[in-house]
């Protein structure tokens, strides 16, 4: 069967033919690839098409697909069973390992997503504060979460409501939905209701629906505000952790966020999340504190040996090497869609944090509502040219694209010459 046809079978038998919605290829005329297998910086699809992969599952593989550490210590835990159910001592190491490097967090609590571990943050802060709201910002993506699914009320500024049907109005009463990169209103909003507000969390690097970079002096601003109003302070460090550096955002501005979030490279491409703290927060969680948490699989010894053969390799030289890959890849591609078809793609600029990478007509967009309307009308039939040649983008103009170690000069030569540049 070809993609085509496995994608009509797919959607006969799962809803929408995927098991996450991006993977849809929503908007564009043409079903989605299906992976048959990958390998470093590629993948080949169904009809053995190949493909330079820049989405990398969406993340979590900054080493590349099957790194060959990572793959040699996944071999030895399968001899060694897969779940246990109780106490081993691989998330032990993995948890040893972080809090060596993360000088912010005592303790680490292993879940099996980032979903689960922002859940599982938010219901800690609202424990430890005894408070209810949390604040959180318009294009920041936090899983899906119920009181996550919001956006912003017709009422005073903050006021939200749900954007997913199933999640009833009176969950979303308890988030304030803010714009980024505008301290003003955030400070408003804690005179108004600091009393009852718990949290604020904010990807520090948003980057789920666009590259949306913001100041230095606003991340410390909003610390400050938390500080001021005895509101915790959430990063969710899902993409940016141990991608900007091992440290993730938190270690590259020097702030310190109350209670952090990770997810995707923690797991080195198996299913982990994570949430760390100082151990008088950590100390609220079940079975010594009264916030309850819990999972089957949570810490599971495949996901946990992943995760660390992954860190021990990003070392900084790691770090530098990929954001020069990086560069060297938005180089060649805005070369492409300057002079592609007598410039058909000329309001396309490609720009880079770290080895995440977005395309956009402006580098300055900082808040998702200055994200133009047609944004996807400038991105789709780009993504379809790029896919025709063998160049797989995350398949929509909101999401970054993804370098690992893998994306080597051999594989920069390859992308030029599939660009015919
Ligand atoms: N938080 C952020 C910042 C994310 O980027 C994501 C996923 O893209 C999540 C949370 C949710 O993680 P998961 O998809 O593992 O549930």
């Amino acid at each position: 069967m070809n993609n085509q046809e496995l994608f009509l079978k797919s959607k006969t038998k799962v809803p929408g033919g995927v098991h996450s919605p991006v993977r849809a290829f929503k908007g564009m005329s043409m079903a989605p690839r299906f992976v048959k297998q990958a390998n470093g910086a590629y993948f080949t699809d169904i009809e053995d098409k190949q493909f330079i992969d820049f989405c990398m599952s969406f993340g979590p593989l900054i080493l590349g697909h099957q790194n060959e550490e990572v793959k040699g210590q996944l071999h030895q835990a399968l001899d060694r069973g897969w779940t246990y159910g109780t106490c081993e001592p691989y998330s032990l190491d993995l948890a040893e390992f972080l809090i060596e490097k993360i000088n912010f967090i005592d303790q680490v609590r292993f879940v099996n997503s980032g979903t689960e571990a922002v859940m599982t943050a938010l219901r800690l802060a609202r424990g430890v504060t005894g408070r209810s709201k949390i604040i959180k910002f318009n294009g920041c993506y936090h899983g899906h979460v119920d009181s996550m699914l919001i956006k912003a009320g017709s009422g005073l500024a903050g006021t939200a409501e749900s954007s997913s049907k199933g999640v009833p109005n009176s969950i979303a009463d308890d988030t304030l939905i803010l714009e980024l990169a505008d301290l003003k209103i955030v400070r408003e909003v804690f005179e108004r209701e600091g009393e009852h507000i718990a949290a604020l969390i904010i990807e520090p690097l948003p980057a789920n629906n666009g590259l949306l970079i913001q100041e230095q002096s606003y991340l410390e601003g909003l610390k400050q505000l938390c500080e001021e109003f005895g509101a915790l302070l959430i990063f969710d460090e899902v993409i940016s952790g141990f991608r900007m550096g091992f440290g993730g955002m938190a270690e590259k501005t020097g702030i310190n966020p109350d209670i952090v979030t990770y997810g995707k490279v923690i797991g080195g491409g198996l299913p982990v999340g994570a949430l760390g703290a100082r151990k008088e927060i950590m100390d609220h969680l079940a079975p010594i504190g009264g916030v309850y948490q819990a999972g089957t699989l949570s810490a599971n010894p495949l996901a946990m040996v992943a995760g660390l053969a992954t860190l021990k390799q990003l070392t900084s030289d790691v770090y530098q090497q990929l954001e020069e890959q990086t560069q060297k890849v938005i180089n060649l591609l805005n070369q492409f869609a300057q002079t592609h078809a007598n410039g058909q793609f000329a309001d396309i600029k490609f720009y880079r944090q770290g080895s995440l990478f977005w395309s956009a007509s402006s580098t300055t967009i900082n808040r998702a509502c200055d994200i133009p309307a047609t944004i996807s009308d400038n991105f789709n039939p780009l993504f379809s040219e790029l896919l025709n040649r063998g160049i797989y983008l995350a398949p929509s103009a909101y999401e970054v694209g993804f370098c690992s170690m893998a994306h080597d000069d051999s594989v920069i030569a390859d992308l030029k010459k599939r660009l015919g540049l």
